[in-house]
């Protein structure tokens, strides 16, 4: 069975409530060995870190977060919202929690499509990429029909570096360029059950002209479960099938697959 590190998963929502216990047991039992959760809102914080310590690796899935603010929430920012975060991440790092990550923020004008929203979306973003740069920890970008502002922030902030380790494009859906360009800034490209859906073969067709060094693997859980689940919850045990369609665009074993997104997460996230 391959070793598989599920790197965005939002175990903390509440339809998990009812089985977070028996959903956590069913990812270990697939292999999954590591998980990071991204961050919607700061309000979450705390139950992020709860999670963190009640699964810590030992004969369960190993836990790990980032902190930050989802696009499609900037209503949740305000001109204290920077300083609070600066503060967590500060405190946190101090105590050696299992923060290691900055997000998730970006740009989602798929949802957002008026001009101010665009525009606080943008501040917002950079604010967070700032910390991330001050605290040396790396971005959970989320971009949703966002391309070029967010490779123009992208490219603002970080210099040419293929063998850096500055985030990553989770949920991949853009184009070849825009992947390219993206590892080009030393980030990482995720994919998610997209990758899975039946009418996606452009999808794949990226995926098998990118450097395998430079991608990982997620599930967004609760959302798109991958097409043997379609329209069902997901859960971070799903994340096989998004490896084993992975491990096909490349030709190679779903175990290489794992093995390789797996050393690509640990290096990454510092995990
Ligand atoms: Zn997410």
């Amino acid at each position: 069975m391959p070793t598989l590190i599920d790197t965005h998963a939002h175990i903390c929502f509440d339809s998990y409530d009812q089985d977070r216990e028996a959903m956590m047991a069913r990812a270990f039992d697939q292999g999954v060995k590591k998980l990071v959760h991204p961050c919607c809102n700061l309000e979450e914080i705390d139950f992020l870190l709860e999670l963190t310590k009640k699964y810590d690796g030992n004969n369960c899935t190993n836990v790990f977060t980032a902190f930050g603010l989802h696009p499609t929430e900037i209503e949740k920012w305000n001109d204290d919202s920077k300083s609070i975060l600066d503060a967590r991440i500060s405190e946190s790092l101090a105590r050696g929690e299992k923060l290691k990550a900055v997000g998730e923020t970006g740009l989602d004008y798929y949802h957002c499509k008026e001009e101010h929203e665009q525009k606080k979306q943008k501040e917002v973003f950079e604010s967070q990429i700032q910390l991330a740069i001050k605290y040396n920890l790396p971005i959970i970008v989320h971009t949703r029909d966002a391309w070029q502002d967010t490779l123009s922030i992208l490219e603002k902030f970080y210099k040419d570096g293929r063998d850096k380790t500055n985030g990553t494009i989770h949920c991949f859906t853009g184009d070849l360029e825009f992947a390219q360009s993206c590892i080009q800034l030393g980030f990482f490209i995720s994919w998610s059950g997209v990758l899975s859906y039946k009418k996606n073969d452009h999808f794949r067709e990226i995926a098998s002209k990118l450097d395998l060094n430079r991608v990982l693997i997620e599930t967004d859980c609760p959302f798109l479960a991958p097409q043997s689940k379609r329209g069902k919850r997901n859960e971070p045990s799903f994340v096989q099938e998004v490896a084993e369609i992975l491990a096909d665009c490349y030709k190679i074993s779903v175990e290489e697959l794992g093995e390789t997104t797996s050393r690509n997460a640990e290096k990454l996230f510092n995990i």
